[in-house]
Order: structure tokens, then sequence, then C-alpha cells
């Protein structure tokens, strides 16, 4: 098991001094290995805790620590390396005009020495499929290929954690699941923290443990079995269970309870059939 990488401790914050609390007493933990999806219906403070840990904002009560290091003016520099950005909107994050200038951008502002750079490019697309398309011009790519090669980018300058604030809710449903596929691929290769922020329960199905964000506060904590069996309550907040996680309910109010509660598509037919 990892250790905490990240660190919400009693995190209050609101957009100016008159301005109503967004976040209020927000604690958690983060550890370095550990997939987590932060959810919560729009406006639950998601987007702000991401903003909060990459020192895009500061709280204004409580602390947050990144690998030990209290955000602050002094460390903000040494954080932001170690934690990788991925945006809702691919094509607000392209720079270069090809897919091996994008993905080399980051890496030429940290310095990083040309062989090496060549090494993590190759790297880096391989993590995401994206091998056979580095002279491609980024803006002609699917949807799903723009944030595959927007994680190359991220994975390129070797963070120690990646953030995907809604990173999928501009796809079709063929591009979410390219960057489901692909997120899960990195994170078997990779030992990061990687935090999924999303309004989409479909997408939590796989994470080691969900983060429920309700009206700006920690809603529930937990595994995202125990956080689908609160069915009635996260209507009640404005989330709705996946298709799968209601089926394996409805199979089982039937009479017909599955062995394992299927988590995706391809688990569901491996127990009906
Ligand atoms: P989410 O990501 O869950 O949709 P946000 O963190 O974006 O939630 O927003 C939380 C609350 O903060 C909302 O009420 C939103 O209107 C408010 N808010 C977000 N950004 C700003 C801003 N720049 N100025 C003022 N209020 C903001």
């Amino acid at each position: 098991m990892g250790y905490n990488f990240i660190e919400f401790k009693n995190v209050s914050f609101r957009y100016g001094e008159n301005m109503p609390w967004v976040l209020e007493n927000v604690s958690f933990q983060i550890k370095s290995d550990e997939w987590i999806a932060i959810i919560g219906h729009n406006g639950s403070g998601k987007s702000t805790i991401a903003k909060l840990m990459n020192g895009l904002l500061s709280p204004q009560k409580g602390t947050i620590l990144i690998d030990g290091m209290e955000v602050n003016e002094d460390t903000i520099w040494e954080i932001r390396k170690k934690i990788g950005m991925v945006f809702q909107n691919p094509d607000n994050q392209f720079v270069g005009t090809t897919v091996q200038d994008d993905v080399a951008f980051g890496m030429e502002n940290r310095g990083v020495p040309r062989q090496e750079m060549l090494k993590r490019l190759e790297d880096s697309l391989s993590a995401v499929g994206m091998q056979d398309y580095e002279l491609r011009e980024p803006h002609r790519l699917s949807g799903g290929q723009k944030q595959r090669v927007a994680i190359a980018g991220v994975l390129a300058i070797s963070p120690q954690a990646i953030i995907l604030d809604e990173a999928t809710a501009m796809l079709d449903p063929n591009g979410r699941k390219e960057i489901m596929d692909t997120i899960r691929s990195v994170k078997k290769k990779h030992p990061l923290s990687l935090i999924t922020i999303t309004h989409d329960l479909n997408e939590v199905t796989l994470v080691d443990r969900v983060i429920v964000m309700n009206k700006g506060k920690v809603w529930l904590e937990a595994s995202p079995r125990q956080v689908f069996s609160r069915k009635k309550e996260l209507l009640e907040i404005g989330l709705d269970i996946p298709f799968i996680a209601k089926l394996a309910g409805h199979l089982s109010q039937q009479g017909m309870p599955l062995k394992n509660e299927p988590l995706s598509h391809e688990e569901l037919l491996e127990e009906l059939w």
C-alpha cells in the first residue's frame, strides 16, 4: 500500500469574502498508488477541489498537503511537477502542431534532456496506444484520440499523480470507453495516484475508492459497490447508478443473484453465460 500523497485537512473555500462557502470542512486522503473518483452533481465543488490540488486556488481555512508539502507560494512549482492535469475540452489543451510536438512541449519546458525526451515520447504514446500518430495534427484526431494525446503529454512529464477533471465529458460513448480503457491500462503499468473527477457514475466502477461530494461537503467515502448500494440516496443528491449495477440489483430481486456483482459489461457477460 502506498503512502498518503494528497491530504485535505478541514479545507473550506469560497470564491470571495462575501460569497457562500463552496467547500466546507473537507477532509480526505489519497494514497500514492490509489485510483480515486471524486463524484458529485454539478456545483458540488469537484472542480474547485481539482484547482486546490494543483495550487490554482488556495483555501481560506484548513491545509492541503501534496507529497507531505503544504501547498503555498513557495511550494507551488515543485507541486506542479508532481501533478498532471487533463481537462474537459480536448481542443483547449494542444500547443503543438503535431502530436509529437505537443507531447514534447511539457518536457521541453522542464528541460528534459533530448535523449530522455525521445524515450519518454515513445513510452508515453505507446502507453495510450497512439504510437502511430506521432506526426499527425492534433486537431484532426477524434475526441478520444485527442484526450489520449493529452494523457500522453502528462505521462511524459513523469508525474506522481494525474487528475482527470471531467476528461470524458465532451466525448461520445466510444471516446469515453477509449479513455476509460486507457486509464485502466496506465494504472496497471504505472504506480500513480489517479483522480477521476466526474458527475457520471459509470466511470467509477473500476476505481479503488469513491469520494461522493454533495453541496461542498464529503457525503460518502466508500468502494464503488458500497456507493452503488445507496441507490435511493444517490438519486436524492442528483446521481444515478450505472445500468450494470441496476441490472445486477434487478436480477437479484428476481431470485437470480449473481455470484459476483459485475463492475463491467465484460464481467456481466461472464457471470451470465
Ligand atoms: P463542480 O465541479 O462539482 O460542478 P465547482 O467546483 O465548479 O463544482 O463549483 C462549486 C460552486 O462554486 C458552484 O456553486 C459554482 O457556481 C461556484 N463557482 C465555481 N467557480 C466559481 C468562480 N470562478 N467564481 C464564483 N463562483 C464559482
